[in-house]
């Protein structure tokens, strides 16, 4: 039985996970300090300026708004007056390489119209019997797996859960669950996509991963009304100060201490010493076994990490507004399985399909009749030993080409910000992937690194690296759990 100890607790990184942990933490009356080696919050959710011009540089498919709502309702603080939302109108607009479209919409009659108008009658009526079951599979992982905190032994003990998963068909893989109930290719690859989402190539992803599909496409795609999506940190951080955390910027933790009874401080690079009963780390995992964690945090579970693929992303300040353009827009490549086995051996996409986003509505972002553009292109990380010096200029030039070829302009000489995988590693991203662990079986749940230490009390993990994984509702809800386990006593 372990000691329950109620001193301060230090959380390690301001990005979603950690910032989730703080709110929860400071919410119920306990003393935090956060601190945070970047000089704003957000870590992946962060902005860049450029000539002018203000890009959101990590995520824009915000979804579950749900999970953020009750982030800030841990503080009292209601998401309609700290974040207001706007849902977006289509959530994505899918660029097929025949020339053919699908704006995916809200609302299950909207969004069969318009794919009977582009498949069929047939294929309408196959899609509104496979959101249903997409709707019954979320509802089966939700409580039991996503939400859930697999340090406990009763996170494994769900046989009753796993058992509607796999009849559910959750642990075929997702390509061939998606291609038994839809048949027109282009409604296929409309729900298999999201697989990139987690790392993987659709043939190699469980089918369990067709719920990220159901969150974006059925459950909607959402963006800040004011501030584009940078603006998500920003109210957390404010949310957590309100409740009394006090958040340190540009001071990076060098080295988690331990005594006989588990952890008791953190020495930051100023050289100051945080004094602490618990401590939540909530930054690159691998790096942090690198030096700041004590030897006896090991985790058998990152002897063989194997990285999520990594992301080239370029963002354009235009001179223009670009009428008629969707929020999102994914360019669908030719080529479908080839691309993902190139990148699964470490080799640029021969043909990949491009994410481009374009936050018309963010008045943050451009000055009156400009806006931005921001394109993400798929890329191998840098674990594959690629020459980045030589392939990164060759990938931005193929990029701009295409961006060309898809109707957007010579954008080669407009004020533009590029992150490619050498940037991500300097940036502090192991194997130059902001995706931290793809989300294969074996670093999937309870495989994926611990969200506790078992040897060490006090000492808990927070953010993409652990569970449920990589993505805004994900590390929100990663923070939530480490909290709940320090306010329970567990250290
Ligand atoms: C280009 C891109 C696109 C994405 N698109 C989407 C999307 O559309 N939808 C979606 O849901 N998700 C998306 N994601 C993923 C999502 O943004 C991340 O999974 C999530 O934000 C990770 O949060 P985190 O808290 O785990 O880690 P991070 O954001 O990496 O935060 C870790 C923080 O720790 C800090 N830190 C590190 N070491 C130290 C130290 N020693 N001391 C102090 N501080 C330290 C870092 O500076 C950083 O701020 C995207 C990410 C990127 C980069």
């Amino acid at each position: 039985m372990e000691k329950t100890v109620r001193g301060p607790v230090v959380v390690i990184g301001a990005g979603l996970g950690g910032l989730s942990a703080a709110v929860h933490l400071a919410a119920r009356g306990r003393e935090v300090v956060l601190v945070e080696a970047r000089d704003v919050p957000g870590g992946c959710c962060g902005t860049a300026r450029a000539a002018g011009y203000r890009f959101d540089t990590g995520p824009s498919v915000l979804t579950m708004p749900e999970v953020l709502a009750e982030t800030f309702g841990a503080a009292g603080a209601d998401l309609e007056s700290v974040l207001p939302l706007r849902r977006l109108d289509p959530f994505y607009r899918l660029a097929f390489h025949d020339g053919s479209r699908l704006d995916v919409v809200g609302g299950a009659e909207r969004m069969a119209a318009n794919v009977r108008e582009l498949c069929g009658p047939a294929e309408a009526a196959r899609y509104l019997r496979f959101r249903r079951r997409l709707g019954e599979m979320f509802e089966a992982e939700w409580s039991s797996f996503i939400d859930a905190d697999m340090t406990r032994l009763r996170g494994m003990a769900r046989p009753y859960a796993l058992l509607k998963l796999a009849a559910a068909g959750g642990f075929r893989r997702l390509d061939r669950f998606v291609a038994s109930q839809l048949t027109d290719e282009r409604l296929v690859r409309a729900h298999t996509f999201q697989a990139l989402y987690v790392g993987l190539p659709p043939h190699k992803a469980l089918a369990i991963y067709a719920v990220v599909a159901h969150m974006d496409t059925v459950g909607g795609v959402y963006f800040p009304a004011r501030g584009g999506m940078h603006a998500v940190p920003h109210a957390l951080a404010t949310v957590a100060e309100k409740a009394g955390a006090s958040i340190h910027y540009g001071v990076r933790a060098e080295r988690v201490e331990t005594g006989a009874d588990g952890v008791t401080g953190v020495r930051l690079d100023t050289g100051e010493r945080l004094p602490a009963s618990s401590v939540v780390v909530a930054c690159d995992l691998p790096r942090a076994h690198a030096g700041l964690l004590p030897e006896a945090a090991g985790d058998w579970r990152l002897r063989r990490p194997r990285y999520s693929p990594s992301c080239l992303v370029m963002h354009f300040g235009l001179d223009r507004r670009l009428p008629g353009q969707a929020h999102h827009t994914l360019h669908f490549g030719r080529e479908w399985g080839t691309v993902f086995s190139a990148l699964a051996a470490g080799r640029p996409q021969p043909d990949p399909s491009l994410l481009v986003t374009c936050p018309e509505s963010d008045d943050t972002a451009a000055p009156a009749g400009h806006s931005t553009l921001s394109v993400l292109e798929p890329a191998p990380n840098t674990a594959g030993g690629a020459d980045w010096d030589r392939l990164a200029p060759q990938l931005e030039e193929r990029l701009l080409r295409r961006l060309a070829a898809l109707g957007y302009g010579d954008l080669s000489a407009v004020p533009r910000e590029t992150f490619d995988p050498p940037a991500w590693a300097r940036l502090g991203h192991s194997a130059g992937t902001p995706f931290a662990l793809d989300h294969r079986f074996r670093q999937t749940a309870w495989f994926r690194p611990s969200g506790r230490s078992r040897r060490v009390p006090g000492l808990h993990f927070a953010g993409m690296y652990t569970a449920p994984g990589v993505g805004v509702p994900p590390a929100l809800i990663s923070g939530r759990l480490a909290a709940a386990r320090i306010l329970e006593g567990a250290r």
